[in-house]
């Protein structure tokens, strides 16, 4: 591979640079993705739903039949897991709800996919390569160093997700706060398909996503997920990195007692563990977004760029990566029609500021502050459990919901707190 020269080269191949490949290839410009994994998707991880949007918009319209979903969401589950109780909210649809969608697929699946849609058009996709440097002259990026060999490129495109070696490496972004960023750990469990129908009141290829909060977390800022695949099912946490590198809680410990939590148990009976794995993950919002994703020469996509978005409900990161690389794509294919001028990538900085992505994140840009409160996690889903537990375990005189909910909440927090995070929650969300 030494001194070879491409139009456009892609350091990671993730969900944004693969996303960029396939725009540019399919534009017509020579492209190579290097990606340090062995395979595709072999270091990548997620919890398990992608949002259609982007795919329905503008990747081929057979998409949806030939990409590997495991299952559509159609069930919305949120639950607060308390001492052997749950209190559980569903949001239950009996079909699409439209074009726009979300599915649940196997990250490492789901990457084949894209890697293939790439080599179709003509891109390059080099695994087990992972590039040591950045090439620079002048100010400019004019290509990478792997393993001893040069590569240039027109512009080089910086998909390296939330560990950013590289731009760390040559000042281009400063490493990210330990006060935004969590740890995930995720089991891959095997349950079988019918099993998973029952179990979950499921039919016809439908899915299930449940996001947990509750004591099982021991104080520490985070959350669980559970998604339905089609034979399996992925079970999780996520889990601050501030709030347990400085205290005795291990993010282990945490996803056990999860997966220990009788309503989750009943859940997962006789299943098998086939997969273990855990990555980091943002938590920042337009906090953690790059002020400049772009300079002479380049452009950073995806997670190393800050897009992803935790809502609590919802964790959006492959569907805004995807974006963010289609944008990219565009910007570069513009820039090489006009010559290549290496600060032409400034065209990208406008194009992510009007861009979906960057509107979702904005939308929701007090939900980081939200989300510190401690409350969130350790006293709300408290206080949910025993105030249900007060007005269904009654004995001749019941209590009224306004009694029990008194009751739970003596000594704990007073009503102002409540109002204040309500109306703080009702701004952000
Ligand atoms: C626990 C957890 C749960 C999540 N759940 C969801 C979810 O349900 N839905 C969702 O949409 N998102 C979810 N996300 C977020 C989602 O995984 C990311 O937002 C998304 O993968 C970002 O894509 P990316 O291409 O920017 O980065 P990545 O997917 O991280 O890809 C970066 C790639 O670059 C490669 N690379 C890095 N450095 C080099 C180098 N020097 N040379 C060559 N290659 C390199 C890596 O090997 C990797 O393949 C979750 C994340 C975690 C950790």
């Amino acid at each position: 591979m030494a001194e070879e020269r491409f139009d456009v080269v892609v350091v990671g191949g993730g969900p944004a640079g693969l996303s960029a490949a396939y725009f540019l290839s399919k534009a017509g410009f020579s492209v190579a993705v290097l990606e340090r994994g062995g395979r595709l998707g072999s270091k990548n991880m997620f919890g398990g739903r992608i949002y259609s949007h982007v795919f329905d918009k503008y990747f081929p319209s057979g998409w949806r039949n030939e990409a590997p979903v495991e299952r559509w969401v159609r069930r919305e589950r949120f639950s607060l897991l308390c001492k052997g109780q749950a209190v559980s909210m569903e949001y239950w649809a009996s079909r699409s709800p439209g074009k726009y969608d979300s599915f649940t697929a196997f990250l490492t699946r789901f990457l084949e996919w894209m890697g293939s849609l790439v080599e179709s058009e003509g891109g390059l996709i080099a695994t087990g390569v992972k590039v040591d440097k950045l090439k620079i002259s002048e100010g400019k990026v004019i290509g990478v160093e792997a393993g001893g060999d040069e590569l240039e490129a027109g512009y080089v495109l910086i998909a390296e997700g939330i560990n950013t070696i590289l731009l760390e490496q040559h000042g281009l972004r400063p490493r990210p706060r330990l006060e935004s960023t969590a740890i995930g750990v995720k089991e891959v469990i095997r349950l079988g398909e019918n099993t998973i129908n029952k179990r979950f009141n499921l039919s016809g290829g439908e899915g299930v996503a449940q996001l947990f909060l509750g004591d099982f977390l021991k104080n520490a800022r985070g959350g669980g997920f559970l998604y339905t695949m089609k034979d399996y099912v992925t079970l999780g946490v996520v889990v601050r990195l501030g709030d347990i590198g400085s205290s005795e809680i291990s993010v282990r410990d945490v996803a056990e007692d999860l997966r220990l939590h009788p309503f989750i148990k009943s859940m997962l009976e006789g299943g098998v563990m086939v997969e273990y794995s855990a990555h980091l993950v943002r938590e920042g919002g337009t906090r953690d977004l790059m002020d400049k994703p772009y300079g002479p020469g380049y452009m950073v996509l995806g997670d190393a760029a800050g897009y992803l978005l935790n809502t609590g409900f919802s964790i959006r990161g492959v569907d805004l990566a995807v974006e963010t690389g289609r944008l990219a794509a565009e910007a570069a294919a513009k820039c090489l029609e006009k010559g290549g001028e290496p600060t032409c990538t400034s065209l990208y900085g406008e194009m992510l500021r009007r861009s979906i992505a960057r509107r979702v994140l904005e939308k929701y840009k007090m939900l980081p502050e939200f989300m510190n409160n401690y409350r969130l996690y350790a006293i709300y889903p408290q206080l949910a459990c025993s105030t249900l537990a007060g007005i269904y375990t009654t004995d001749e005189e019941p209590l009224k919901l306004w009694e029990s909910l008194s009751r739970a909440r003596k000594g704990k927090i007073s009503l102002i707190s409540m109002l204040m995070d309500l109306l703080r929650g009702v701004r952000a969300l």
